[in-house]
C-alpha cells in the first residue's frame, strides 16, 4: 500500500511554529508546563518518524533495512505515548501536583508494558515485520497500538467529565475536545489507512490548548514583555512547595501618581514610560525575576543571597529615581513605593506573602515621607487588623448593623439647626470602638463602600421621616459619597430607587463629596449629579482647601454649599493671610450664588471668624458633637424655637 504523507508533512511545520511560540509563554517549571512541552516533543518524535519511516518503507532498497526498522520502531513507541502525555497533561490541569505524581506512576503501567512489546518487536514481529522481500507487514498485535492509544483518549475524557465541578467550563470544554478530536481522526485514518492523520489530529490538539490555555496572553504582560501576577503566584508557590523553608524575597514597587502622567502626557507615553521602568529593572537584576504586579506596579522575586540583594537593588533603585526619565521631548520625575515581604518570615504561604506584600505597598502609597515598608511585625500586626475590620464590616453589612450620628449644622442668619451631616460609627466591635477615619479608607479600598453607602442612605431616609413625624424644621440631611462609589453601574438609579422606596421628599437629602472625588471620577460624578439634580437631591463640595482645590470644577458640578475643610478654618485663627483668603473665597463663592459651610467650628475665636467672613451655616463641636439618632432628634426639638 502507498500512503499519503502530505497532511503530516503539513502537520508537522504547524506544529513547530507552535512549539516554538509556546515556549515563550509561562516558563514556570510546574509538571504541567512540563508536560504541556514533553506533548510537543512526543507529537514531534511520533510525526517525524511517521514521515520517515513511511519514506523508507516506501523506498526500501535506499536504506539500510536496520533503519528502516528502527525508525518504525520509534513511531511505534511514540504513538500511544502521545495519547499518555496528553491524558498526563489533562490530569495536571485537574489534579494538584501530589497526587498528579502517583497518578502518573500508576496509569503509565500500560505504556510501560506496551514499549516493552515494541522493544521485543524485533525479535516477535508481533507488530509489524519489514523484510526486502515483503516489505512492512502488519503483525496480529498491531490493534494493540491503537488500543493503547485510544484507552489513554477515553481516561483523558473520564477524569476531565467526572471533575468537571472542579474545573472551568471554558477548560472543560477544552479538555473534552482534544480527546475527541484524536479518537475522530484516528477512526477516519483506520477506514482510509493511505492517508496518515494521527499526527495532524494531535497538532489540532494541541494548537487548541495552545491557544486556550497555554498562549503567552495567559502568562505574559503584552507592554512589556515580562510575565504577569499570575505567573509571580505560579512561582512563588513553587518556590514554597520545593524549597522547604529556603527564604526569599518578593518587593513590590509601585510607581507613585503614574496616572498623572497619563493624564498630562497622555496614554502612549505612559506606556512607553512603563516599558522604560521594566527594562530598567532588568538591568539591575536577572531579569528572569521581575514581573509586571499589575498596571503601575512591578515585583521582584529574590531567591539568592536575599539581603545584601534586596539592598543593592533598593539602591540602584533610589538612585535611578532620583533623576529623570525621558520620552522623547517629555521629561517625567516620579517617586516610588515599594513593600517587601519575605518567607517565611512575613507569610508562609503564596496567597498570604502577595496580601501581605500589597499591604506593605498601600502603606508605603498613602505615605508619602516613607517609600519603603518591610512586611514586619509592625506592619502585619497592622494587616492583622485590616483584615479583622474587613470582617466587622461584612457582618455589619449582612445584619444591618451600622449606626449613623448625626451632626447638626446651624444657620448663621436665622440661628436654625437646619441641617445634619450623617457620620457613620461603630461604636462596639471585636475591637472596640472604631472610627471613621480608620475604616472607612478600608471600606473603600475593599469597595464594601458602596453597599455600606446603600443602607446609610436607606437609614437616613427613615431618620428624615421621623424628623418630618416629629414636625421638626429642616433643610436636609448629609450624605457622604466616597470616590469608589462611582464605580458602580447605574449608581443613580439605584440611590432614586432608596428615596423613592421610603416615599421622601428629594429635597430632604443632600449629597456630600469632595474634589478628590470629582478629579477621580469628572465624568461620571458629572453625570450622575446632573441626574441627581433633576430629582431635586442636594449637592454639596465637601472638603474644600485640601490640596486639590480647583474653582473650575465647582461651575461644572450643580453644587449648592461648599463646605470649607476645618484645617482651613484652623488655619485662619494661625494665620491672618489665610483668614483674608477665608473671607475672600466665602465672598466668591457667594456671588456664585452659592453658600458656604465651615466645619470644624470649635471655639469663640473661631465663631469671630465665622462672623467676619459673613460664612452661611456652621458645622462643629461649638454647637453640636456627631449624636446618635434618638439624641439628634432631641437636640432638634431643644433648637425649634431658638430666635
Ligand atoms: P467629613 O466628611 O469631613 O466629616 C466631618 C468630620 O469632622 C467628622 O469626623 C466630624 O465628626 C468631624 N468634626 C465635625 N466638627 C468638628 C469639630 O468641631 N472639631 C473636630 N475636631 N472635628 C469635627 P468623623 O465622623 O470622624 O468622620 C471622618 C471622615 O470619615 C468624614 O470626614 C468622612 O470623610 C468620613 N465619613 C464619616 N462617615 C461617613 C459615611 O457615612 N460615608 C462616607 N463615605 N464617609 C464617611
Ligand atoms: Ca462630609
Ligand atoms: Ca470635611
Amino acid at each position: 500500500m502507498s500512503w499519503n504523507i502530505v497532511p503530516e508533512c503539513i502537520s508537522i511545520i504547524i506544529l513547530i511554529i507552535i512549539w516554538v511560540y509556546s515556549r515563550k509563554g509561562s516558563t514556570l517549571p510546574t509538571l504541567k508546563n512540563q508536560l504541556f512541552q514533553s506533548c510537543f516533543f512526543v507529537t514531534f518524535c511520533a510525526m517525524a518518524t511517521n514521515i520517515f519511516s513511511t519514506i523508507m518503507i516506501e523506498y526500501l532498497t535506499l536504506f539500510p533495512i536496520w533503519l528502516t526498522e528502527f525508525t518504525t520502531i520509534i513511531y511505534f513507541i511514540c504513538t500511544p505515548l502521545m495519547g499518555m502525555f496528553y491524558f498526563f497533561y489533562s490530569a495536571s490541569v485537574i489534579y494538584n501536583d501530589n497526587f498528579l505524581k502517583k497518578l502518573i506512576l500508576y496509569t503509565s503501567i500500560p505504556a510501560i508494558a506496551y514499549v516493552l512489546l515494541v522493544i521485543c518487536n524485533p525479535i516477535t514481529n508481533s507488530l509489524f515485520d519489514i523484510t526486502q522481500t515483503y516489505g512492512y507487514v502488519r503483525g496480529s498485535l498491531i490493534p494493540v497500538t491503537y488500543i493503547i492509544f485510544y484507552i489513554y483518549c477515553l481516561a483523558s475524557l473520564f477524569i476531565v467529565i467526572i471533575n468537571r465541578k472542579k474545573v472551568d467550563y471554558q477548560i472543560y470544554k477544552i479538555l473534552t475536545t482534544f480527546p475527541l478530536i484524536a479518537g475522530i481522526v484516528i477512526i477516519i485514518q483506520q477506514i482510509y489507512p493511505s492517508i496518515i492523520l494521527s499526527g495532524t489530529a494531535a497538532t489540532m490538539a494541541l494548537l487548541i490548548i495552545y491557544l486556550h490555555l497555554q498562549n503567552r496572553q495567559i502568562t505574559m504582560d503584552a507592554l512589556t514583555n515580562l510575565p504577569n501576577r499570575s505567573e509571580l503566584f505560579g512561582m512563588i508557590e513553587i518556590l514554597i512547595q520545593n524549597n522547604n523553608q529556603t527564604p526569599f524575597v518578593l518587593m513590590v514597587i509601585s510607581l507613585r501618581e503614574f496616572r498623572k502622567i497619563n493624564e498630562l502626557h497622555g496614554q502612549v507615553k505612559g506606556n512607553q514610560f512603563l516599558k522604560l521602568v521594566s527594562e530598567f529593572l532588568c538591568t539591575i537584576t536577572d531579569s528572569h525575576n521581575v514581573y509586571r504586579f499589575g498596571g503601575d506596579e512591578f515585583a521582584i522575586l529574590i531567591q539568592e543571597n536575599t539581603q545584601q540583594t534586596t539592598e543593592n537593588i533598593l539602591i540602584q533603585l533610589q538612585e535611578r529615581m532620583c533623576h529623570s526619565w525621558y520620552i522623547q521631548d517629555c521629561r517625567i520625575h516620579l517617586s516610588t513605593a515599594i513593600g517587601i515581604a519575605s518567607y517565611p518570615s512575613s507569610a508562609e504561604s503564596a496567597e498570604k506573602l502577595m496580601i501581605a506584600v500589597e499591604f506593605a505597598v498601600m502603606q508605603a502609597k498613602r505615605n508619602p515621607q516613607k517609600d519603603i515598608y518591610y512586611c514586619d511585625l509592625e506592619v502585619m500586626n497592622a494587616l492583622k487588623r485590616r483584615e479583622k475590620i474587613i470582617q466587622i464590616l461584612k457582618d455589619k453589612i449582612a445584619d444591618q448593623s451600622f449606626e449613623l450620628y448625626y451632626q447638626p449644622i446651624i444657620d448663621m442668619k436665622t440661628e436654625k439647626f437646619l441641617f445634619a451631616e450623617s457620620l457613620l460609627r461603630i461604636p462596639d466591635s471585636p475591637l472596640g470602638p472604631l472610627y471613621p477615619n480608620e475604616f472607612i479608607p478600608i471600606a473603600e479600598e475593599t469597595g464594601l463602600i458602596v453597599e455600606i453607602t446603600y443602607q446609610i442612605i436607606d437609614k437616613v431616609c427613615q431618620f428624615i421621616h421621623r424628623l418630618i413625624e416629629e414636625n421638626i424644621e429642616f433643610t436636609s440631611i448629609h450624605i457622604n459619597f466616597s470616590a469608589s462609589q462611582f464605580n458602580e453601574d447605574a449608581l443613580d438609579q439605584k440611590v432614586i430607587n432608596i428615596i423613592d422606596k421610603n416615599k421622601i421628599p428629594f429635597s430632604k437629602i443632600k449629597i456630600e463629596f469632595t474634589e478628590s472625588t470629582i478629579a477621580k471620577n469628572v465624568d461620571l460624578v458629572t453625570d450622575f449629579t446632573n441626574a441627581m439634580a433633576k430629582k431635586g437631591i442636594r449637592m454639596g463640595l465637601d472638603d474644600f482647601g485640601t490640596g486639590y482645590s480647583n474653582i473650575s470644577t465647582v461651575f461644572n458640578i450643580p453644587f449648592g454649599t461648599i463646605k470649607l475643610d476645618k484645617s482651613l478654618i484652623w488655619s485662619a485663627i494661625e494665620h491672618p493671610r489665610s483668614a483674608i483668603i477665608v473671607k475672600n473665597i466665602t465672598r466668591a463663592f457667594q456671588d456664585l450664588g452659592l453658600s458656604v459651610v465651615a466645619e470644624g467650628v470649635e471655639t469663640p475665636e473661631h465663631i469671630q471668624l465665622i462672623k467676619d467672613c459673613h460664612i452661611d451655616y456652621v458645622q462643629g463641636f461649638y454647637y453640636a458633637r456627631p449624636m446618635p439618632q434618638e439624641e439628634t432628634i432631641d437636640f432638634f426639638k431643644k433648637h425649634r424655637y431658638a430666635k
